[in-house]
């Protein structure tokens, strides 16, 4: 089915869409053609607001009478409808983010998996009793925390959306969530086929708007007891600020500069085309990326020559095409900044083996990019690039490429490959990052916790652990002795 172009979508608050208070609609552009997509609706504080009190009298009413066994068939059919409309999803996805459909396709089957692994994990929500001695009873109980302000980005804008989304509804907790105002669409979408499968008005409320007008009345909020993000670290920081105010829990999935360790024993013929994949997928505009590729020097040239070769035949071009590897960047904004840190990475003395000049046209191309002859210290090994471009470093040894791996503010994911498997685990234990692969590129599987150590963020999504930060432990003590305590002796 195609996507009707020149639609409006409003929000998504208490169950239908709703015009903004402002009545102020934005026009989107496809990032890949500069052509008009759709209008959407932009929401400001009094929006959030609306939504909020939506959330908390779901959250006190509706959703709180709904068992958990409800919220999961609940959450079964929401996976139901996002298959059934799979095509018009991926495509709504690819056109708003400029992305390759095959790229999107991948994300909505993990989206559904999400929804799938969370609908099960409710099973596990318990609370325990243990004995205490005496006449004294105890048991816990797990409760939701709340109304959770959930804040996403425009690179995944639907994956995210249901990383954010499956932990807090199956913890019976109720959401508003604002996804970036330039990929509102699948949010917008999903939380329609939400409420047409029958998830209660107000458990999902969705307000696109600016980040420090609408993001920050949602962090702040005195409704709003959670917050979920992710973002770049430097919002991150500005939300722990806003949200110590209240104290409000947070997730908090941030930036990322990670390594791919290759060593001289390596099987480079399965190094080499996951190492490019691990860069390119999504056009590098991912917090995983591995942007900075290490590798031993005996096997530096060939491997800079091989990668670069393998990086140009990579096919850039029309999203919606399904042979596309490597769709547009998010704007011609963000190509220009991408390629400002090649310059940058010229100027340091890196030398530019593929790629380095802004495709022509329209769209918001940018070839892959190879740095070779990088130093771990130049400002295009530590600053998150979030483009196609990867920096090639060399290193001495084991040793050294840990400590080149730790050199960095971030630490969400680093992947090795080796001939040596007891090597591989040594480095898994060395490097600070919150998921390390050995000799596999991939990154993300519901039922396993992502994400970050140092500036990456704190939290972890996609784990049975997720459950846990969406809930409160509540202790009951109880007397089952006859007697008074009377603890003064009156
Ligand atoms: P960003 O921090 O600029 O924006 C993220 C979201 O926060 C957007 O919805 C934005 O509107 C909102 N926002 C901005 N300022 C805000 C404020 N003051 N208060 C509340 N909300 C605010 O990030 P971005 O450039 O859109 O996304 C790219 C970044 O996201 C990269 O750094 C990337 O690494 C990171 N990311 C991390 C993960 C992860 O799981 N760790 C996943 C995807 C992206």
């Amino acid at each position: 089915m195609a996507v009707a172009t020149g639609r409006e979508y409003g929000l998504f608050i208490n169950g239908e869409p709703a015009e903004p208070a402002s009545g102020e609609l934005r026009e989107l552009v496809e990032p890949a053609t500069g052509e008009p997509l759709a209008k959407v609706a932009v929401a400001n504080e009094a929006d959030v607001d609306r939504a909020v009190e939506a959330a908390r009298a779901a959250l006190e009413g509706d959703w709180a009478k709904t068992p958990p066994t409800e919220r999961s068939r609940l959450l079964h059919a929401l996976a139901d409808a996002l298959v059934a409309n799979r095509k018009e999803l991926a495509e709504l996805e690819a056109r708003n983010v400029g992305k390759a459909i095959s790229s999107v396709k991948a994300e909505l089957a993990q989206a559904v998996e999400n929804f799938r692994f969370y609908a099960s994990a409710i099973a596990s929500i318990a609370g325990r009793s243990n004995p205490v001695g005496g006449s004294l009873l105890f048991y816990s109980l797990k409760e939701p925390v709340g109304v959770c302000g959930q804040i996403v980005p425009w690179n995944y804008p639907l994956m995210m959306t249901t990383w954010k989304l499956a932990p807090a509804l199956a913890a019976g907790c109720t959401v508003v969530l604002k996804p970036d105002s330039a990929t509102p669409l699948s949010a917008l979408r999903m939380a329609e086929l939400a409420g047409e499968v029958g998830f209660p008005p107000g458990a999902i409320n969705v307000v696109p708007g600016p980040g420090p007008v609408v993001g920050a009345h949602l962090v702040r909020h005195p409704g709003v007891e959670k917050i979920a993000f992710t973002g770049s670290t430097a919002t991150g920081s500005e939300i722990m600020r806003l949200a110590s105010d209240g104290i409000k829990r947070l997730i908090l999935e941030l930036g990322g500069k990670s390594p791919n360790l290759v060593f001289a024993d390596a099987n480079l013929d399965d190094a080499i085309p996951s190492s490019v994949w691990s860069i390119y997928y999504s056009a590098g505009q991912s917090c995983e990326a591995r942007s900075r590729v290490l590798v031993e020097k005996p096997a530096y040239d060939d491997f800079v020559s091989r990668f670069s070769e393998a990086a140009a035949t990579l096919k850039l071009g029309d999203p919606l095409d399904p042979e596309t590897q490597v769709g547009s960047l998010i704007s011609t904004e963000h190509r220009d900044r991408v390629h400002g840190y090649v310059e940058a990475g010229r100027d340091e003395g890196a030398e530019v083996v593929t790629g380095g000049e802004a495709t022509e046209g329209k769209g918001a191309f940018y070839p892959p990019t190879v740095l070779a002859q990088v130093d771990n210290s130049m400002k295009v090994a530590q600053e998150e690039i979030f483009g196609p471009v990867v920096t090639v470093i060399p290193f001495e040894d084991e040793k050294d490429a840990a400590r080149i791996a730790n050199d960095v503010r971030y630490g969400l994911m680093a992947t090795v490959w080796t001939g040596d498997p007891a090597r591989g685990h040594r480095l898994a234990r060395r490097i600070k990052a919150g998921t390390v692969g050995i000799n596999m590129p991939y990154t993300a599987f519901p039922g396993i916790p992502f994400g970050g150590y140092k500036q990456s963020g704190f939290g972890r999504e996609l784990g049975l652990e997720t459950l846990d930060a969406y809930l409160e432990t509540k202790s009951v003590i109880v007397s089952t002795s006859p007697k008074p305590f009377n603890p003064f002796g009156l």
